[in-house]
């Protein structure tokens, strides 16, 4: 579930939301409209996950969730030992947030922590201080214990040391699960036009990757299993709604700029909701984007772009079988391995830790150019 709002944006945040908070009421009763009408079609059926994305979900009153979770139980259940995550804000994580979070059936919290250095935080444009960082890192473990905490690298003036310091400081913590992000320069927000202006200084993408591999090693040495290329996770807290994703299986996207993909036989249909407000709280039921069923070559490059995220790879003979030139496809599998972005073993294909960092670009080349064979 997409909620749209958060206290402010941050300088370097791209994503579809508003700081209009009094549009809250009339966003959460489109909402349920639209998730009655397209559930209706799922009566019956069982899911193994709940995410709250945003946005940020812990900024709204934890009733408009519990009453989303009301309206969905009409119509589905959720297994006996399903996943429900909020993301959150260690600004909006008091102790009445984390009792009726914890009131709601939520097993699982994903921290916007992004850094645990003040003047990080400072050049982020987050509202939480290093202290509420720590503090609420701490209390979400003891209350909840399936913690995960994103972590931003390539701040203005970052240092490699201060990289290790906010590492060192979550591990500290004892968190089971931690995503990393690299600053992205996304264009139209307020740190694009600040860098253009010369304003701000980026450390370059040699220093980022310093830094993503200082994350590798550490994270490796300290027993998290580097499964995707952001997210490292102590066995048994790998987060389930994400891995489903990756592996292509069905989830339903609800609220403005959500996306579906949906399996019904040997159909699957990508579609996702306008990223419009006041267009999705006019019409929610018409909300739609776009709906588009995969074609075979789409699911396959689907399937290979994923499976290279992947610590899990995909099978050498998934390749062999779609390409129509094998030769060619065994070629470049073997150039990325000489390169030593590929490890090849018991028939299985992923990227190396270092192939990590060029994830999409290996994807790329083993996807299909129109060569799907009959
Ligand atoms: S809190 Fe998250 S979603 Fe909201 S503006 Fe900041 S980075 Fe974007």
């Amino acid at each position: 579930m997409h909620i749209p709002f958060c206290r402010t944006r941050c300088v370097y945040c791209d994503f579809f939301l508003v700081t209009r908070q009094d549009l809250q009421e009339r966003f959460f009763r489109a909402l349920y409209e639209e998730t009655v009408a397209r559930l209706t079609a799922f009566r019956g059926r069982t899911v193994q996950s709940v995410h709250f994305g945003g946005g940020t979900p812990s900024f709204v009153c934890a009733g408009y969730l519990k009453q989303w979770l009301e309206t969905v139980a009409h119509f589905i259940s959720l297994s006996d030992d399903a996943e429900i995550t909020v993301e959150a804000n260690p600004e909006d994580l008091t102790p009445k947030k984390f009792r009726d979070l914890a009131a709601l059936g939520v097993n699982r919290l994903s921290i916007g922590v992004q850094s645990f250095l003040p003047g990080k935080l400072g050049t982020l444009g987050r509202c939480h201080t290093a202290e509420d960082a720590v503090r609420v890192t701490r209390e979400a473990m003891k209350r909840f214990g399936n913690v995960s905490v994103d972590l931003m690298c390539g701040a203005e003036g970052e240092t490699a040391e201060e990289w290790l310091s906010d590492l060192q400081c979550a591990l500290s913590i004892g968190v089971p699960h931690i995503s990393i992000y690299m600053l992205a320069l996304e264009k139209k927000t307020l740190l694009a036009q600040r860098v253009k202006k010369g304003l701000v200084t980026l450390p370059g993408e040699e220093k980022q990757a310093e830094m993503y591999t200082i994350a590798c090693e550490l994270l490796g040495e300290q027993g998290f299993e580097h499964y995707e290329v952001s997210n490292f996770s102590k066995p048994g807290f790998f987060s389930r709604y994400n891995l489903g994703c990756w592996h292509r299986e069905s989830y339903l996207g609800f609220g403005p700029s959500a996306h579906s993909f949906c399996k019904t036989g040997e159909q699957e249909r990508r579609s996702a909701n306008v990223s419009s407000m006041m267009r999705y709280l006019a019409s929610p039921l018409e909300a739609q984007a776009f709906s588009e069923m995969l074609s075979e070559e789409a699911r396959i490059n689907e399937q290979v772009f994923l499976s290279m995220r992947l610590s899990s790879g995909l099978g050498l003979d998934f390749l062999q079988r779609h390409h129509k030139d094998t030769g060619e496809i065994l070629e470049t599998v073997e150039k990325f391995r000489a390169q030593g972005l590929l490890d090849v073993r018991n028939g299985i294909v992923k990227v190396s830790q270092k192939g990590f960092l060029f994830a999409d670009l290996v994807a790329e080349e083993l996807m299909l150019m129109k060569k799907v064979s009959g």
